[in-house]
């Protein structure tokens, strides 16, 4: 359903909406908020300490003051109860003058800040002890907007949305609901914005949270079944090939990474069919054990598909794959790239290769499995940074006569007994040992006054030849979010350092743009290149040395985790700032365990103990991110049980045709057809 059929979206709120990727009524729905807004019992002005958000209840004695500070109309006002004094301050809002009167008791809330010494409240609503009294205690969704989207208009937009599309039956039987103590659906969907209580939001969390995985985990066990008898037609000889590679590498193959490519060499001779998960952390050097099987596979006269999850990624493989080749000869391998980005004629000629099977070794995105590409003999289908794939997509993958072998790569750590409810009995490869001769990456985690330091550290970095990442929350300013973006800090960037050739990235520039910046920081034509999390998957770019996030409190553990991986790449020392938009003490908390570990592993552990089950924090905004709410670490409770469900109803009624399955089999096709979902790993 479109948006513009809700009452009061017109079509630039339509517009605004696609900027933040909602282009539909189901999607805006879905579109979760990024946290939700308490009002809590006001304080004594002591106790309002900066970088939080008070409420101070005071009767107004002095009168408002009105000043213009550039292009800024500043309305400010002295209050104090019997503990201080604080100014509280308006910007460009001059008709506040005449809404506060003197002698009148007021609750004012917003932000405190420390200006030049003087503790000041930003912006400040203003209500009636009594309007106050009546929000206490309310929990108010606060989503991610866009210049010229304000909160208030997702508000009513998703109140609408609920309004327009009420009265969708529960899916799930009534028993299975009753055992699990799940909330029904709809109501969690809608409470999820609008909670009545904090119980509620946490039990609306935990129903969808355990839709997502249920739905998840139910979808991979039928097409497991569906691909059913695991012998397969594709048997791939040993080849010396390979060892001559391994042997003419630039470095030597860690333990780990030669055990698994052992593991991957004797699945794909064994005339069984490989369903393999290779799980390794950040830099752990995954890639060329893909580039090992796809040299194999096409020593044996098949073709191998990798698939990228992004269009900068996918190009990478490309190129190292394509300089592999040429460095060390191997004419039986024949690489090519098929992305969205590719010009018509170009993927005219792309397709005809790849049909007549002059290309084996086929490297690229989504792309790759639309029903135009018909390959031939096609052995082996490696996806890399999986959980970015939808079921949808692995399905029309393996929906052959004679199903592929299949390697998924991935970076997400989580733990063996967790991944076989996942995957059942798929076979899981861990790679836990870094390359030899890297230096840990050196971590730290500061606030914004570091920040002229930290640039000057990063100019010193570039002087030396090396590269630095940038990376801030947002793409470009917006009303209400005080976060730093790339838009506005690459210009300042430019103008402070002039000498300086400084990159813009982010995901909403068209895929060639994208493509062109990407490649001349690879080639070190971009010395700093600011970005927002685009780069977060599987870039390489082994000459860059120096990351800094800004807002990092804005980004979850793994996400960071995930980014700092981009450094770290080589023998070079390389590091990362932690910069820190807010200093609250739970931020540098969390911050804090990045400081002290570079293993992906122990920093879901760490996270999830340090959160506890009662944090909201942790729905993501993103629709790229694995799981939207469920989270593996934290929700490991609720994965076991979707995971027990998934394998009753597999066992009792596995092609669904029960009567009471009738609702479910709905949803499940909806699911598998949905590519816009996504998964983890
Ligand atoms: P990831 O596991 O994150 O996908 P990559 O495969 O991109 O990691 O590898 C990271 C970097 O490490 C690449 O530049 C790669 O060439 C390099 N690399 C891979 N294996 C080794 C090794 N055994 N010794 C040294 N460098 C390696
Ligand atoms: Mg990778």
């Amino acid at each position: 359903m479109r948006l513009s059929e809700l009452k009061g979206i017109g079509p630039k709120t339509e517009e605004l909406f696609s900027k933040v990727g909602v282009n539909s009524v189901e999607e805006l729905k879905e579109y979760y908020p990024v946290h939700y807004d308490s009002y809590t019992e006001p304080q004594s002005i002591e106790d309002c300490r900066p970088g939080s958000k008070s409420a101070v209840s005071v009767t107004v004695t002095d009168s408002v003051s009105m000043y213009k500070a550039g292009k800024l109309t500043i309305v400010s006002l002295d209050v104090k109860d019997s503990t201080g004094k604080i100014r509280l301050v308006w910007y460009n809002s001059p008709f506040i003058r005449s809404v506060v009167k003197r002698g009148v008791t007021y609750v004012f809330r917003g932000n405190i800040v420390s200006k030049k010494g003087t503790i000041c409240m930003e912006h400040p609503e203003i209500f009636s002890p009594g309007q106050y009294q009546s929000k206490l205690s309310t929990l108010n969704p606060v989503y991610g907007l866009t210049k010229g989207l304000t909160n208030n208009t997702v508000v009513k937009a998703i109140r609408s949305a609920f309004a327009a599309t009420g009265g969708v039956p529960e899916y799930l039987p009534e028993q299975i609901a009753k055992t699990f103590d799940l909330m029904e659906e709809e109501t969690a969907a809608s409470y999820i914005h609008f909670p009545p209580d904090e119980e509620s939001l946490m039990r609306a969390r935990s129903r969808l949270a355990f839709d997502e995985f249920f739905l998840f985990i139910l979808a991979l066990r039928m097409l497991r079944q569906e691909e059913g008898n695991k012998s397969s037609d594709f048997r791939i000889p040993e080849t010396w090939l390979t060892e001559d590679v391994i042997e003419r590498l630039p470095f030597r193959l860690t333990n780990g990474q030669m055990n698994v490519w052992r593991e991957i060499e004797q699945d794909l001779s064994s005339g069984r069919r490989m369903s393999r998960l290779i799980q390794g952390d950040v830099g752990s050097g995954k890639t060329i054990i893909a580039f090992l099987a796809m040299i194999m596979v096409a020593s044996a006269g098949y073709q191998s598909v990798l698939m990228a999850p992004t269009e900068v990624l996918a190009r990478q493989h490309y190129e190292k794959l394509l300089a592999m080749c040429r460095e060390q000869g191997l004419d039986t391998v024949k690489p090519v790239l098929l992305t969205g980005s590719v010009t018509a004629s170009e993927r005219r000629k792309v397709l005809a290769d790849i049909e007549a099977g002059h290309v084996n070794a086929i490297v690229g995105t989504h792309a790759l499995i639309q029903s135009t590409v018909t390959y031939r003999n096609p052995a082996l289908i490696i996806t890399d940074e999986q959980h970015r794939f939808g079921v949808y997509q692995r399905q029309v993958l393996s929906e052959r006569d004679q199903p592929p072998h299949m390697l998924v790569m991935s970076a997400t750590p989580i733990p063996r007994t967790l991944g076989v409810i996942f995957y059942g009995d798929l076979d899981i490869s861990i790679l836990d040992e870094l390359p030899a001769r890297r230096l840990p990456i050196k971590n730290c985690v500061v606030g914004t006054s570091w920040r002229p330091n930290a640039m000057r550290f990063i100019k010193k970095e570039i002087e030396a030849g090396h590269q630095a990442y940038i990376v801030c929350p947002m793409i470009e300013p917006a009303e209400d979010l005080q976060a730093e973006n790339v838009t506005e800090y690459t210009a300042k960037l430019r103008k402070q350092f002039p000498d300086i050739v400084i990159g813009c990235l982010h995901g909403r520039m068209k895929p060639a743009e994208k493509n062109a910046i990407m490649q001349s920081f690879a080639e070190g034509e971009i010395s700093i290149l600011v970005s927002t999390t685009v780069i977060e998957v599987g870039v390489d770019v082994p000459n860059a040395t120096v990351m800094m996030i800004e807002n990092a409190e804005r980004f979850g553990l793994a996400t960071l985790h995930q980014l700092r991986g981009r450094v770290g790449r080589s023998d070079l020392q390389s590091y990362c700032i932690f910069m820190a938009g807010v200093q609250s003490e739970e931020t540098i908390r969390r911050l804090d365990i990045l400081n002290h570990s570079n293993n992906g592993f122990e920093i879901a552990e760490k996270d999830y103990e340090l959160r506890g089950p009662g944090d909201l924090l942790g729905i993501r905004q993103s629709g790229d991110a694995a799981f939207r709410i469920a989270d593996i670490s934290r929700d490991r409770d609720i994965l076991k049980a979707a995971g027990e469900l998934a394998a009753a109803v597999m066992h009792d009624d596995p092609a669904l045709v029960l009567e009471e399955h009738d609702l479910l089999r709905l949803k499940m096709r909806e699911y598998m057809h949905s590519d816009v979902r996504t998964i983890v790993l």
